[in-house]
């Protein structure tokens, strides 16, 4: 691992808090995150001496992703509290439903909060030196997140500004988000430092979507974010209501909880786009709670959802398709091999080494039933392009409960794209730092290594759960 400036609750230089995220802490990889002067693209972003916002304080300069990024939304609140992380979320599942390739990036500093809506609590992504892999949240979506690398989530972080920036730029340039339609970003609320640098570290194209509740003592917020946006030269997609009303969930009749039409009057009056009112929903909070998203419907042109959240995202969503390309970005039939090398021009990370990537199989493809397959194919993957090195084919020693994973664990396996797995395996296995993926289909495993470095592996259900 890199050498790095320690910064941590333990009386390091640059931190005031609680938790530090390191290696040796939430990270499962030799990556490590939250370190302002980590390794080579802690100086990449930049520090400008200029601060063109007009705002004072920020002096982050746009950082260039190593991949090709159709468009960004920033996912912005006055404050905390009023749903910005929910709406990032059912965003990002949404656009990921219409087909488009979706990374999710939880930079809320202040309570990561994405991991546990998409029942990824347990997730660490997988990590070498220098990179990280987003950790896939079904077909077309990958998320990355401060959360997954606290060793507490109960616990605040608490660092200094300059390495919670080193830490966003790390998830920008580092993570290995492949090609995307669409960057969401769920950025930390108000308009302060953190956000100034979040909108700065993105860039001028990244649009903003503006989350308010309908309360008369919301206007101020929106103005300011409004104003925020406009000084620092983002487009703004519009303002999205939540909580505008409350659903009864017995027969379906919205109360306004406010005065009715509060976003959209606040949108006209700022002169942006009202993009829609999501109501108050219990479904919505036991979804989040659950670590689903409810947006589980088609969202495609011609469906009609039954569901009121549902059918309250659906033009939300559709706003923010206007600004995202759609699937261009798929690369349908490529083997692992064929995938060039940082075929986007992006700065490759240096000093990567080489992933080791494992699959069940059953006559030489992926078997469906992890505990009992014949075989386990395991691919030496190079992880700056997908290139696959070498395949071992491993014979498993006799099925006993948690023998397999530690097994697994063993041969410096970090991933494991697997159809059905039983929750003790894959906890064990994920106690280990190996990031598992159940859902893929019965594929040679050259192809289901080139479909996950191609953000297009499709995941379904578990198929084996014992
Ligand atoms: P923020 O990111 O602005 O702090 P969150 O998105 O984390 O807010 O939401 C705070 C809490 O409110 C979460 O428990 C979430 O599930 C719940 N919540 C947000 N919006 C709604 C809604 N429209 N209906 C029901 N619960 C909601």
């Amino acid at each position: 691992m890199q050498e790095h400036e320690h910064r941590c609750g333990c009386g390091g230089a640059g931190c005031s808090g609680e938790q530090h995220v390191e290696a040796t802490g939430g990270c499962t990889g030799s990556g490590c995150v939250g370190h302002a002067g980590h390794g080579e693209h802690a100086g990449r972003g930049g520090h400008g001496d200029h601060d063109a916002s007009g705002l004072g304080g920020g002096t982050e300069t746009p950082v260039r992703m190593a991949g090709r990024v159709g468009a960004k939304l920033v996912v912005l609140s006055g404050k905390g509290g009023v749903g910005k992380s929910t709406v990032a979320v059912n965003l990002a599942v949404g656009l990921a439903r219409t087909g488009r390739k979706v990374g999710l990036l939880d930079v809320d500093v202040h309570g990561p909060s994405v991991p546990r809506m998409l029942g990824l609590g347990r997730a660490r992504p997988v990590a070498g030196e220098g990179w990280m892999a987003p950790v896939s949240a079904g077909p077309n979506l990958r998320v990355m997140s401060l959360g997954f690398f606290l060793p507490d989530p109960e616990v605040p972080v608490i660092w200094r500004g300059p390495v919670k920036m080193g830490m966003v730029r790390q998830f920008l340039v580092d993570v290995r988000w492949g090609d995307l339609d669409v960057l969401v970003v769920d950025c930390p609320p108000g308009t302060g430092d953190e956000p100034l640098s979040v909108l700065q570290l993105l860039g001028p194209d990244a649009h903003a979507v503006i989350v308010t509740t309908p309360q008369g003592v919301a206007v101020d917020d929106v103005r300011r974010s409004v104003g925020f946006c406009r000084q620092l030269g983002n487009p703004i997609l519009g303002i999205v209501e939540n909580m505008g009303g409350y659903v009864c969930p017995k027969c379906g009749e919205l109360t306004p909880l406010f005065p009715a039409g509060g976003g959209e009057q606040l949108a006209r009056e700022t002169g942006v786009a009202f993009l829609g009112s999501i109501p108050l929903h219990p479904d919505l909070t036991s979804a989040g709670d659950a670590g689903r998203s409810l947006l589980e419907a088609d969202l495609s042109a011609g469906h009609e959802p039954v569901h009121p959240v549902i059918r309250a995202f659906q033009p939300v969503v559709g706003a923010a398709g206007t600004v995202c390309p759609t699937g261009d970005s798929e690369a349908p039939g490529r083997s692992a091999s064929e995938i060039p090398a940082r075929d986007n021009g992006g700065p490759a990370p240096q000093g990567a080494s080489n992933m080791k990537i494992a699959i069940p199989l059953a006559a030489g493809r992926l078997c469906q039933h992890f505990g009992h397959c014949e075989q386990f194919a395991v691919l030496t993957v190079d992880p700056d392009d997908g290139t696959v090195k070498g395949q071992e084919l491993l014979t498993p020693p006799p099925h006993e409960p948690g023998v397999l994973p530690a097994w697994i664990a063993d041969t410096g396996t970090r991933l494991v794209i697997a159809g059905g797995m039983g929750a003790r395996a894959r906890q064990l296995l994920e106690e280990r730092g190996v990031q598992v993926l159940v859902g893929a289909s019965a594929a040679d495993p050259a192809d289901l290594v080139a479909a996950w470095f191609g953000n297009r592996l499709e995941l379904g259900a578990n198929t084996c759960d014992h």
